[in-house]
């Protein structure tokens, strides 16, 4: 499992905040994986409490998908 790390946060992994405040979001899967498969979903993206609200309502696109809407949105308000 990766360290959290909120993928809209400005390039600064690894921030202070605690773990609890990062949410796991699962969105649409893009491809099966075998049934061994324990690595990180490629679906599956963590966010801060900051950014988690954004996903909402996007967590039927694929994570490539949510994550340019997220980027628009952020980006342009
Ligand atoms: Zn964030």
């Amino acid at each position: 499992m990766m360290p959290p790390m909120c993928v809209v946060c400005p390039p600064a992994p690894y921030s202070r905040r605690p773990f609890e405040e990062f949410t796991l979001v699962h969105f649409r899967e893009t491809r099966t994986y075998d049934e061994d498969w324990v690595g990180h979903p490629e679906n599956a993206v963590w966010f801060c409490a900051d950014h988690a609200p954004l996903v909402e309502g996007l967590t039927g696109l694929t994570a490539d998908e949510a994550l340019e809407r997220i980027g628009q949105r952020t980006t342009r308000s």
